[in-house]
């Protein structure tokens, strides 16, 4: 038998020159040989359509896929393979519950039930909905440390309550939700249960029975599958009430040209030709989990949680979000003086993978007052060299001079003649972690500057950090420089700071084209706009 790393081939390659240390699996898991080797067995040796095929490849495909669902069944603890969908993932399962089942009962005066940590998947549906019908969201609050406020989930059930969706497992705080318990409250109010299982099926034992829920979706590729799959698991009952959104092939029995009837469930709610080749992978992967020793996973993932929050909690300037009684294995974290962008894209120069940003979770992370988090997320190959080298990357990032943004006014240009200074400014700039193409947007850009040129601005406090990008590496020096004088100050003083006189006693103005000059007062001029709408926010 393999060592469990060993199973997924993309570990034995380097990436761009290092080895790859992957911190990302809550936004999507590797994949192991036995799903690799599930979706290309079946391109190889028996790619065919299913079920209407009337020849050996067709049949084979079919008993396939069907095997497939039963396994995606037994993974979840269905208590027919009929109540298993075969979805084109997370998204899609929430959407067809969402469009199927309650748009056509969903009236003015309802009542929606979510929690405040959900993914934007298993919000927006409710949410349109519940525009769209006059019927109330609302949202069921988390106490400090990133737990479900029981309590006050259950003062928000009552008669008018239709639906309930919670996550089982939190994307952003790793918050493992009492979904057994929120699901017995909503049912003593006879509210329909929907439970987001995206992130609990890597880690957790899924046992719809247990938890007594009406619908649970689940998600291919964060269960070490492929993507363009998923799984949606329903009652059956619900399931049959649930109207197809999805109108075509393969989910019907008798159609005439002014008629349809149906097929028989699972069918009538997969439409079309399925992701066949992920599904049996994904079949596969729900087998490649159950097949590890699941206990001894648990108490890995547990230890090497807890080796992560200690490294972290161990460096000077870093903040842990979340601290939940139940934690899967992901921590989000923030660093003084850096936006989670810049300081996943450093990671990432040292070959560490993290994720950066809202996560999907928008209204979360804005409720924890922060522009977004950097998130370390583990998976069955994660080890412990993964955190050391997380640990000693930000340590030795934090303890950089060269990095401006926390060495607040450390950043100065060498005295002597202009030629050096202008060198020291171009290292400086090439330096600087570049932004990735979805940061370089309108949003951040700065206007009247030859270069392309970007630039934001963020809050920690009473604090304000601001850190910009450009197409030349001239100009991102000077950004960088300018930063670094006024990084950490109160948004007023940043806005009212003498950049002029700075860069006089700096002779820059002196030295720059004219047309460098005219950019660089456009970047003053945006980087005082904005400081000086933070300062009206506070
Ligand atoms: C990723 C994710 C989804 C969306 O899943 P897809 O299969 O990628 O559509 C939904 N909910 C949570 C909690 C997720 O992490």
């Amino acid at each position: 038998m393999l060592s469990v790393r060993e199973q997924f081939p993309i570990f034995g390659q380097l990436v761009e020159g290092q080895r790859l240390v992957y911190l990302d699996s809550a936004a999507t898991t590797q994949k192991p040989q036995p799903v690799l080797k599930a979706l290309g067995d079946h391109y190889r040796l028996r790619n065919a359509n299913i079920h209407r095929a009337t020849h050996a490849l067709g049949r084979q495909a079919t008993r396939a896929f069907e095997a497939a669902r039963d396994e995606l069944a037994q993974f979840v603890n269905a208590p027919e393979r009929e109540s298993l969908i075969i979805t084109r993932g997370a998204t899609d399962g929430l959407n067809l519950i969402a469009n199927g089942y309650l748009a056509p009962r969903l009236m003015a005066g309802d009542e929606l039930v979510i929690t405040a940590l959900e993914h934007h998947a298993n919000l927006l549906p409710w949410q349109r909905l519940a525009h769209r019908h006059g019927a109330q969201l609302k949202v069921a609050p988390l106490d400090g440390d990133g737990n479900l406020d029981l309590a006050a989930y259950a003062r928000l059930l009552g008669p008018q309550t239709r639906l309930v969706a919670m996550a089982h497992v939190s994307n952003v705080l790793g918050t493992v939700l009492p979904v057994a318990e929120m699901v017995q409250l909503a049912h003593e109010v006879g509210a329909v249960t929907v439970v987001d299982g995206t992130q609990a099926a890597a880690h957790l034992a899924i046992d719809v029975q247990a938890l007594g829920c009406d619908f649970y979706v689940l998600s291919g590729h964060k269960m070490y599958g492929p993507t363009g799959v998923g799984a949606l698991y329903g009652r059956l009952e619900l399931l049959e009430a649930l109207e197809p959104v999805t109108l075509g092939g393969e989910m019907v029995a008798e159609v005439d040209y002014h008629s349809v009837r149906f097929a028989e469930l699972p069918y009538r709610l997969e439409a079309g030709t399925p992701p066949i080749a992920e599904a049996i992978a994904m079949g596969a992967a729900a087998m490649f989990i159950t097949g590890l020793d699941r206990q001894r996973l648990r108490e890995h993932e547990a230890d090497l949680l807890e080796q992560l929050r200690t490294t972290l909690a161990a460096i000077d300037g870093v903040t842990l979000i979340g601290s939940p009684e139940s934690q899967v294995a992901l921590q989000s974290f923030t660093v003084a003086g850096w936006h989670p962008h810049d300081l996943a894209r450093a990671l990432d120069l040292r070959g560490i993978a993290v994720r950066a940003g809202h996560h999907c979770a928008q209204p979360l992370v804005k409720a924890l007052g922060l522009v977004g988090t950097v998130r370390a997320s583990l998976g069955v190959y994660s080890g412990s060299d993964c955190i050391t080298a997380l640990g000693l990357a930000l340590r030795d990032l934090l303890a950089d001079s060269d990095q401006p943004s926390q060495q607040l006014g450390r950043v100065q240009l060498p005295a002597g003649p202009w030629a050096q200074r202008y060198q020291a400014l171009l290292k400086l700039g090439r330096e600087q972690p570049r932004w990735l193409a979805a940061e370089q947007v309108a949003a951040t850009a700065v206007i009247g500057c030859e270069s392309k040129t970007w630039l934001r601005l963020w809050q920690e406090g009473e604090a304000v950090y601001a850190a910009g990008d450009s197409d030349s590496a001239l100009i991102r020096g000077v950004i960088a420089l300018l930063v670094a004088q006024v990084n950490g100050l109160p948004p007023g003083q940043m806005r009212d700071f003498d950049y002029d006189d700075y860069l006089d006693r700096e002779g820059l103005w002196r030295e720059l084209s004219p047309s460098r000059g005219n950019g660089l007062r456009a970047i003053i001029n945006a980087l005082r706009h904005l400081a000086g709408e933070r300062d009206r926010v506070i």
